[in-house]
C-alpha cells in the first residue's frame, strides 16, 4: 500500500511579505520528510519583491552532503 501523505506541488520559491506567526511547511525532496521552513536556509534575493527562495533540501540532508 502506498502511503501518499499531502503529496502537493508547491511551488518552490515562496513569498514571505512579514512574519504573521504561521510557520510554513515544506517537503525535503532528499528525505522526503515534511519540515518547517526554519530547517530550510532561505536567501533573500534581493529582488524588489522581497523574494525569498528556499534551498531545495532541508538543513540535516545538506549537512550530510556537504
Ligand atoms: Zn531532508
Amino acid at each position: 500500500m502506498y502511503m501518499a501523505s499531502n503529496v502537493n506541488n508547491q511551488n518552490t520559491v515562496i513569498q514571505a511579505s512579514g512574519s504573521n506567526g504561521n510557520e510554513l511547511f515544506r517537503v525535503c525532496p532528499h528525505c522526503k520528510k515534511e519540515k518547517p521552513m526554519s530547517e530550510f536556509e532561505c536567501r533573500n534575493m534581493g529582488d524588489e519583491d522581497n523574494t525569498i527562495r528556499n534551498q531545495s533540501w532541508c538543513r540535516e540532508c545538506r549537512s550530510k552532503n556537504s
